[in-house]
């Protein structure tokens, strides 16, 4: 496959080169906290109601932003901004120069890579369906400084 994401910028990208540098970790799922005097966001264990947790993916994609306004629709800016993307996440990593990891989907040509390298939630997270949000602050995992 052509090395796209490596001689275009993420503006220049199509919609369907845009989708796949996704690599479905859904490390972007989960649960944040923020701190209301310093805006510290705190990560959880707990991802949302929508994920399917096996798969790694969205159950409602398409009406995602509508059924859970906190749901972040990724645009470059928003790649080259957002402190609590995690350090794995392709489109992070291209905004700041980096190329993608090893496991990377594109790179290896399959897509369970991403779980194999357990750089995804897979068996790794609760659904907030199953825990009392009194109880998120529990299962927090690292603290991010926006
Ligand atoms: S963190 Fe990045 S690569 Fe992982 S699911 Fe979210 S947008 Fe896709
Ligand atoms: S709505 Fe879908 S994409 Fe957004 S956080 Fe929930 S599971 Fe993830």
């Amino acid at each position: 496959m052509e090395r796209f994401w490596e001689h275009l910028t993420l503006e220049e990208l199509s919609p369907s080169q845009w989708e796949s540098l996704c690599d479905g970790c859904a490390q972007c799922c989960r649960i944040k906290l923020e701190d209301e005097d310093d805006g510290t966001l705190a990560e959880t264990a707990v991802v949302c109601h929508l994920l399917d947790r096996d798969g790694c993916r969205c159950t409602a994609y398409a009406d995602r932003s509508t059924l859970v306004p906190d749901c972040v629709t990724l645009t470059p800016e928003a790649a080259r901004t957002l402190r609590w993307m995690p350090e794995t996440c392709a489109y992070r990593r291209l905004a700041e120069g980096r190329p993608l990891p090893p496991w990377h989907p594109l790179l290896t040509g399959n897509p369970d890579s991403v779980h194999e390298a357990r750089a995804s939630v897979r068996g790794q997270v609760l659904s907030e369906v199953d825990v009392h949000p009194d109880d998120f602050e529990a299962h927090i995992i690292r603290w991010v400084t926006p």
